[in-house]
């Protein structure tokens, strides 16, 4: 079926004025014009089954959380130089999410400003420049982060100062040797070539569940090491919670929480405000007083009481609505029936991840592991016409992406498990 022509007109306009920067999703791009709960209407009135977003992610245009930006903004909206109690509420409560007394937080825009500021106030306090992140991470793109996400491929330069680690693939790993032995040697020896050359830790940045590498979030526990390994070093560990934050892995509200470890700096993004864009990072006070100290920061936006409620009423759902428990059990029944899906066919060579982040990955070969590149392609595109949104991740795009929204029932899931299996069947 080809598109209608009120869409190819669209897609001409929208390259006329936007240009070549901008990529749209399918081949045959989809134009939404609507969203509730899970689910997204095209402009035909067509409902599509959100398996991907994760930035609307309590539901898509939760109504508590639309009348508490609207609220706000029909009463008050400034930056964060007036005295508020918006902000001073929300940090507090967030803040307690996070179970790490002494924290404080900072409120930015996006994802990529957060790791930024991360940077900023780990070269800051460490007085180093080496950053250390896995070999297919992502972690956003102003000039400094998109210098230390080698998902971008070649047409971003690494930084000099920053090493890569092999992902912690629980799929691939050498035979014999267990994740996190691996994980903490290689960033050992990461370290230790920051050091040769001259440069001295400041920080090893990584996402908690390792997503665009492939989602990697087993076994749990085996970051520790790595983290011990920078805090030897001098350096900060710096969780990007921009994926894994917010209740999405189920077990935990933050994926560092399902490693057992304290971070020195959490950012996050994406959900945070569930379509509204807010981020920020909490960091040890010391951490943040010894940047305070020397440089002034004003993040324009950043924080803003509309942000702020927004923030504070995603938080209230996540809780009310009971959506980290349904993450936790809803999310092991999708497992458990991808892991099914795995039992009758051969495409499938692995199915992992947490709660509501899973990753399916496809292979041409169970043996060799090929990856199924132009088959996870297919799948994707295959779904989309049955009405089903998803995508795929890792180095060589044959990693189904699973990123449900957080009230996802029994009932979606298996009209998602249906169209798989029969996707994968026509093949
Ligand atoms: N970190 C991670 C792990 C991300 O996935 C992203 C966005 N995909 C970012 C940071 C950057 O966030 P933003 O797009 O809001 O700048």
């Amino acid at each position: 079926a080809s598109l209608p022509a009120r869409e190819q007109a669209l897609i001409r306009r929208r390259q006329q004025a936007l240009g070549q920067a901008y990529r749209l999703f399918y081949q045959q791009p989809l134009h939404l014009l609507r969203g509730e709960g899970v689910w997204l209407y095209d402009a035909a009135g067509q409902p599509y089954l959100d398996v991907y977003n994760n930035v609307a992610s309590v539901g898509h245009s939760h109504p508590q959380v639309v009348q508490a930006i609207a609220r706000q903004a029909a009463t008050l909206n400034t930056h964060t130089r007036y005295l508020d109690e918006g902000i001073v509420d929300y940090a507090e409560r967030l803040l307690a999410t996070l179970a790490m007394p002494g924290h404080q937080a900072m409120f930015t825009c996006t994802g990529s400003e957060a790791n930024d500021l991360a940077l900023r106030l780990a070269s800051n306090f460490t007085g180093g420049q080496g950053v250390i992140v896995t070999a297919h991470a992502y972690h956003g793109v102003t000039s400094s982060v998109a210098a230390c996400s080698p998902a971008f491929g070649e047409g971003v330069a690494l930084g000099p100062n920053v090493r890569t680690v092999p992902t912690p693939d629980s799929y691939r790993g050498v035979a014999g040797e267990d994740v996190a032995t691996r994980f903490t040697h290689d960033v050992q020896a990461a370290i230790a070539d920051l050091q040769r050359h001259g440069l001295r830790p400041a920080a090893l940045l990584v996402d908690t569940l390792f997503t665009s590498d492939g989602v990697f979030a087993d076994p749990p526990g085996f970051l520790a090491g790595a983290v011990d390994a920078i805090h030897a070093a001098g350096g900060l560990f710096i969780a990007d919670e921009v994926q894994a934050g917010f209740a999405r892995s189920g077990s935990h509200f933050w994926g560092f929480q399902r490693h057992g470890v304290q971070p020195d700096i959490v950012t996050m993004g994406k959900p945070m405000g569930n379509g509204h864009p807010l981020a920020g990072l909490a960091a040890r006070a010391d951490i943040i007083d010894a940047f305070g100290s020397r440089v002034r920061y004003f993040n324009t936006f950043g924080g803003n009481p509309v942000s702020c409620a927004a923030g504070m009423a995603v938080l209230e759902v996540i809780e009310q609505e009971g959506l980290q428990h349904n993450a936790h059990v809803t999310g092991a029944y999708l497992k458990a029936g991808l892991q099914a899906l795995a039992g009758k066919h051969e495409l499938i060579g692995d199915v992992r991840g947490a709660g509501f982040f899973l990753g399916v990955e496809l292979v041409n070969d169970r043996q060799g592991k090929q990856p199924a590149t132009a088959a996870a392609s297919r799948v994707v595109n295959a779904l989309r016409e049955r009405r089903i949104l998803l995508s795929a991740t890792g180095p060589a795009g044959n990693i189904l992406k699973l990123r449900p929204q957080l009230p996802f029932a029994r009932e979606h899931a298996d009209l998602l498990l249906d169209a798989l299996d029969a996707v994968l069947a026509a093949r």
